[in-house]
């Protein structure tokens, strides 16, 4: 994955690495030849490919690259990490030398799902190394070969590379990735900065051609002409025929119209309106919402627990009527633990965990820096929050919102102040209040929870 307004930069085309990648780690096509009786000649053969073996990979493998982009006003070179790159199994970012990106860092063994009743984690990948571009593949390459080799093949739910880094170290991975590059890794960069995550919403450049863009919030993805939001199918539809536009998703689930001459800018505005975009209910979306959203849940997914995409929607009312709308904080809801939408990089994670249940995931952040986790109790012993019904979920928010307001510092975000004051201390505010107290009785082992 890679940010795709990065497409039209004249600074970094991470898409173009991002497709790159994907050709070269395509599953071998022989058997789909035989199996489908295609011929080869309608085969697209990548000019180099990754070589797969016997036995394919161990589980599934995800790569994101993050971008750097040119701010219009300032001109300064701004990372951009749209794409919470850390999340992913391996993550590039761009380094900058002297202006132009000439090299990338490289981290390993990011994944955010996890399964109730076993020892799995959620965790953020780490700093492998940094390197020019031209051994970039080659890196890309050796660490795709030594977790084939090294990641464990007999117990699924420890399939990924994050469990090969959890128990080697990622000081060890360095080493097998070396013996296979043939050629000693750089030690990374520990303060790296891949920026944080982008929205882009509404009009942004696009350097590469002097033409724009225009970013459309979807609430959680869901393209549709019903529901409060406006009539957003007829909307993308009618765009798509009326003007020279492309179309392109972001990782956000959010659109990208893109290529409109700056001559258009007035018109294209008033089309979106004529579709009641940019209101819900008639009220402009608050920032609150602009920075939340969930996965697809009931309906979609037969994994979920809960109807999380609908929940979601009307939990930000709630906090809206309690008045926090204009909080640039996020909130992340997923229907179950596997954490698509990637909650527990948000200021408060949601996690389904039982019918119209959720966990609360805190410590993370709007950054996408920090990976949320449980809350328990600073002895390792209690965990708290674990299977919270529905209908209690904005009391707790509400409560954790009104107690960050009173104490936090100036500048200080959701997720830094949960990370300064401490698990026991957020504990005991919310066993102290007496909308939440009832829910703090409850109490669950933190047998499954691996650090
Ligand atoms: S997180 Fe959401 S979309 Fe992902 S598997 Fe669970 S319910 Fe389905």
């Amino acid at each position: 994955m890679a940010c795709p307004l990065s497409h039209y930069s004249d600074v970094f085309n991470a898409r173009a690495w991002a497709h790159k990648t994907a050709e070269y780690f395509l599953l071998p096509r022989e058997p789909f030849i035989e199996i489908f009786a295609i011929d080869p000649k309608y085969i697209r053969t990548p000019a180099e490919s990754f070589a797969y073996g016997p036995n394919l990979l161990n589980r599934k493998f995800k790569i994101a690259f993050s971008t750097v982009r040119k701010d219009p006003k300032t001109g300064v070179l701004v990372p951009d990490n749209c794409v919470e790159c850390l999340t992913n199994d391996m993550a590039v970012a761009p380094v900058l030398v002297n202006g132009k990106v000439e090299a990338f860092q490289v981290y390993v063994g990011g994944s955010q799902g996890e399964r109730n009743g076993k020892p799995t984690m959620a965790t953020l990948a780490q700093p492998l190394t940094v390197i020019p571009e031209k051994q970039l593949l080659a890196v890309l390459d050796g660490v795709v070969k030594v977790h084939q080799e090294y990641g464990d093949r007999q117990n699924r739910f420890w399939a990924r590379l994050k469990y090969v880094i959890q128990k080697q170290g990622v000081d060890w991975f360095r080493a097998r990735v070396s013996d296979k590059v043939g050629f000693k890794l750089p030690l990374p960069d520990p303060d790296h900065d891949y920026g944080n995550r982008h929205l882009h919403h509404g009009w942004q450049g696009q350097p590469s051609n002097g033409l724009l863009a225009y970013g459309v919030f979807i609430e959680n993805g869901r393209v549709s002409d019903a529901g409060p939001n406006g009539r957003l199918k007829s909307m993308v539809r009618d765009i798509m025929n009326k003007y020279p536009v492309e179309f392109m998703t972001t990782p956000n689930q959010d659109i990208l119209f893109t290529n409109i001459p700056k001559a258009s800018m007035k018109d294209f505005e008033a089309e979106l309106k004529s579709y009641g975009y940019g209101l819900r209910n008639g009220k402009p979306y608050s920032n609150l919402r602009l920075y939340s959203g969930a996965c697809v849940g009931r309906d979609t997914c037969r994994l979920t627990y809960t109807d999380s995409e609908k929940f979601e929607p009307i939990l930000i009312d709630e906090l809206e009527k309690l008045g926090w709308g204009d909080v640039k904080e996020s909130i992340g809801v997923t229907g179950c633990e596997r954490q698509c939408f990637r909650p527990a990089t948000k200021a408060i994670g949601l996690v389904g965990s039982g019918v119209d249940r959720y966990q609360f995931k805190l410590f993370g952040d709007e950054s996408g820096r920090f990976q949320g986790k449980p809350l328990i109790s600073d002895d390792g012993e209690k965990m708290y929050l674990r299977s919270v019904p529905h209908e209690d979920v904005p009391a707790v928010i509400d409560t954790l919102l009104r107690f960050y307001q009173g104490n936090r510092k100036d500048g200080e975000g959701l997720g830094a102040f949960h990370r300064r004051v401490g698990a026991d201390e957020l504990i005991k505010h919310l066993q102290q209040n007496p909308a939440t107290a009832s829910l703090m009785e409850k109490t669950f082992t933190t047998d499954c929870v691996m650090e």
